[in-house]
Formats: C-alpha cells, structure tokens, sequence
C-alpha cells in the first residue's frame, strides 16, 4: 500500500508593530492554491512544495494537499484569515483520514490577532484529528519563533540553513525523508528545544558572508550531527524579534531519535553559543546622508551601486512605501537611479489608467504610517512602462516560483525611476526590474526595499552594497516599540546578566 501523506502551507510573518493587519485578501492577492492548483505551480520549483513532489515521486506518497499559502510579512493576521485557513486544512484531513503522515512547510513567526501560536495552534488542532502516533513533520524559516507548542506537538521539525533563504527546497526534503522513515518504523523522533533570554540574535541568520554567528553555528551542528549518535536534525533559527510573543527569539531544536539526555544537552549548549555571539552583526546602517554621499561617488566599476533599504522591508513586515530616501535621493545630483519599489496602490492605479507617455502628479508613498520612513512625497514625472507585476524567480532564491508585486508601472523622475507597486513586496529578483525594461545591471544607483535575500540575485553583479537606515519599522531600535509579551528580562530590551 503507498503511504498517504497530508501537506499543507500557510505561510506569515509577522510584525507585531506594524499597523496594518494581514488579512485573507492579503494571502489571496499574493500566493493562494487550492488542491490541483498547489501541484501545478510548485512541482519542479526549488521551494519547499518543489520537494514535496519530488519525495512522493521517489517514495510512491499519495500526497493531499488542500492548501498552499503565503502573504507578505505584515501586521498580525485577522483571526478570520487564520480560521479560513485552519477550518480548509482540518476539513480536508478529517474527509481523508487516515493519514500516514504530515508534512506542512510553515515559515513558524505567524502571529494572530487572538493569539501569539499561530502554527502550534494548528499543530494541536491536527494531532487532535490524527491522535499521537502519526508522525508530524513541518520545516521551518530560519527567522521562526519555535515555540514550545511546536516542538512538543511535531516529531520532527527542520529549518533553512542559508539567509539569503536558497535551501527551501532541501529544508523540507529533510523534514520529508525523516517524515519517511518515521513512517516506516525506523526512528522514533522528538524535538528537543532551548531558548536563551535574548530575541534577537545569530545575526538573523546570514550566511552570505564567510564570517558571522550564523556560520559559526553551522559548525558546530555539522559536527554533532556526525559525532552524537541518534542526532537526526538540528534545527537552528535566528527568530524574528519584531513578533511580540512569550517565544520570540532564537531556539535551537535538535530532532533526536528516541530518547537520550544529551539531545537536550546538545541543543542547550548550542543556544549558550547564540548568547555569547548575540551582539555580533555582518552588516550595519547608514544614515541616509551617508548613503547619498557614497551614491554621489563616481562609478568604481561595472554594476550598480546596490542600497539596501533594510528598515522599511517589506520581507521583513514593513509597510515598503517609505519616501525618505528617495526624497534624498531627489534633492541629491545622484544619477541614473531607480527606486524598486514604492508600494502605493491609489498612485499606481492613477498612473496606469494615465497610460504609457502621460504625465501624472502624485502624492506618492508614505501613507501607511507616516510616523516611520517618510510622509507622501508629491512628485510630478511620466509614465515609462505598465506591467501587471507577476513575475517568475530566475535567481537562486526561491527558483522557478512565481511572485508578483501587483499592477504596477515605472516613473520617470528626472534622474530617478521610481517603479510605483500596488502590492507590497520586497525586492527578491532581478525579474522585478526587467518587467519594466530595466537592466538592473546597467543602472547607476539601484534602490532595493529589501534586506537579505536579493543578496542571492543581485550581489554578485553589483559593484558595491550598502544599507541605509531609512527610519522604517524594521528598525533595530527595539525600545521605541510597546513590547507587552516577550519574556523578561529580555536582551536587548533588557541588561540580562
Ligand atoms: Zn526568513
């Protein structure tokens, strides 16, 4: 008999400080499969799904998967979203029980109005359908907040190795060979988790330098996972530090097979070298009068100077239409510029009904919350291009998948183009550039709302890569945000000793 499997993703998330919630329309604009569809769009891609297929190629699974979902990084997801998507996947494994096996590629920082668990919420909802013995994997994002739910109600959870993110693919083929092998008796695994009084940590992750927490960290779990006996996985996530939940922060979960003391151990001594590394980083800020003095500087080679604007990420929940730097950008002589993007769905529209060749006047960006990054800029320039802002990955960030930032069309500003979005969206892939004819090569000065994954696509052509801090909400100045759930005391809100 082939083994039956369930899988399913909902995929968020979440800053808590971001004031505008996450709700089903969100997911639904951005990344919303339903049963056939899910095997259509994500057989062959390199993200979680593309290994899901692959696995029940080579396995001989019957797969259900009712769901796939995604929504950009943002405000808490409504408790109607999160119903949606809870009531679709349980209605779907009770109409198909029984089950051999679960298997949901989660990200693990969703947070909802009602309360902090999102995924550990869904994992016990699951397990109280299958009951305990079916064996329950889920892979997660580096930047989840594992919480002591997840790690009691999964037998076996795995986490992306890389930031930029380009292990999506193989993170859930582990969680899916272990997934394998429960099934069939071999292992019995448990997830061991630790967590130290810090929530925010291993330099998020990042693993495009050869230096940094985050490599030092993989190290040492190459090392035990060859060494220690019975050690199937180890799982380490940087956390996402601007979810306000009792479990934001770094954990390490070390998937043990049975039971042995030194799995607890293990992944306790792993989270002491989190502690001791938590202030190091691979990357800082600019003020952005520093940003535009190195963009006034003469080109030092071929590609764009490349600026990352961190703070106002939408990858990281930020509302992506923060006008600062541009605003800077404007009043600079800096040439040859473009801005990808400012999301601002009424000036997108009024500049595609204008059409290609009109001249519009905006009120662009800013209107989130104007309290952080910049308030509307009112600028004046012509339409260039007009694209609907679907896009298909080619970089090595989530290959072959496909993203969209909504209709959007291109502003000629002068000496900056500024690409107007409906959709927030962080920069992830040159795609999102060439659909408005841009080379991204070619430009002088490129302006990225992103943080760490266009790092895959766009570092290796660029001569040069900055970060600015342009006053968004993914801000590293913990204090200024009302904190009310993490756990204290707490580093760096608190002197922790
Ligand atoms: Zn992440």
């Amino acid at each position: 008999m082939p083994r039956k499997v369930f899988a399913a993703s909902v995929q968020h998330e979440t800053h808590s400080f971001c004031i505008t919630p996450t709700t089903l329309g969100d997911f639904q604009k951005t990344l919303y499969l339903r049963d056939a569809e899910v095997e259509r769009a994500m057989r062959g891609t390199r993200g979680e799904w593309g290994a899901v297929f692959d696995l029940a190629d080579e396995f001989g699974w019957t797969v259900v998967h009712p769901v796939a979902s995604f929504a950009q990084p943002g405000g808490p997801v409504t408790t109607h979203a999160f119903e949606h998507f809870s009531e679709i996947i349980l209605d779907a494994l009770r109409k198909n029980l029984p089950f051999d096996g679960i298997l949901l590629p989660m990200h693990g920082a969703m947070v909802v109005e009602d309360f902090d668990d999102a995924e550990g919420e869904l994992l016990a909802r699951i397990r109280k359908i299958v009951g305990p013995k079916v064996p329950i994997a889920m892979s997660l994002d580096v930047h989840a907040n594992a919480s002591v739910e997840m790690a009691t109600h999964a037998d076996i959870i795995t986490t992306y190795r890389t930031t930029p993110h380009i292990d999506m693919y193989e993170t859930c083929e582990r969680a899916g060979r272990l997934l394998e092998r429960a099934m069939k008796g071999e292992i019995r695994p448990k997830v061991h988790r630790a967590q130290g009084p810090v929530m925010f940590g291993i330099d998020e992750g990042r693993t495009v330098t050869h230096w940094g927490p985050m490599r030092d960290m993989m190290k040492k779990v190459a090392a035990a996972e060859a060494e220690i006996p019975g050690v199937l996985d180890i799982g380490v996530n940087a956390g996402f530090g601007w979810a306000d939940t009792p479990f934001t922060g770094p954990t390490v979960l070390v998937n043990g097979d049975g039971s042995d003391p030194r799995y607890q151990a293990l992944a306790d001594d792993l989270i002491r070298l989190a502690w001791d590394q938590r202030g190091i980083y691979t990357i800082d800020f600019l003020p952005i009068a520093e940003g535009i003095r190195i963009a006034m500087e003469p080109r030092s080679g071929p590609g764009p100077l490349l600026i990352g604007d961190y703070t106002d990420n939408p990858g990281g929940g930020a509302h992506g239409d923060g006008t600062s730097f541009l605003k800077a950008l404007l009043e600079s002589k800096v040439e040859d510029a473009v801005v990808g993007h400012i999301a601002d769905p009424e000036s997108a529209k009024i500049g595609i009904d204008a059409g290609i060749g009109a001249t519009v006047t905006l009120n662009l960006g800013g209107k989130t919350d104007p309290r952080f990054g910049g308030t509307p800029l009112k600028v004046t320039g012509k339409v260039l291009a007009i694209a609907d802002g679907v896009y298909t990955r080619k970089g090595k960030y989530a290959t072959g998948t496909v993203g969209t930032i909504g209709p959007s069309f291109l502003l000629d500003l002068g000496h900056v183009r500024v690409i107007v979005s409906s959709i927030k969206s962080q920069i992830d892939d040159r795609e999102q550039f060439r659909m408005f004819g841009i080379e991204p090569e070619k430009v002088n000065v490129l302006l990225c709302k992103a943080s760490n994954h266009f790092r895959a696509d766009f570092e290796p052509m660029a001569r040069k890569l900055i970060y600015i801090d342009s006053g968004g909400i993914v801000s590293r100045n913990f204090a200024q945000f009302p904190y009310r759930k993490v756990r204290r005391p707490i580093w760096p809100l608190d002197k922790v000793e």
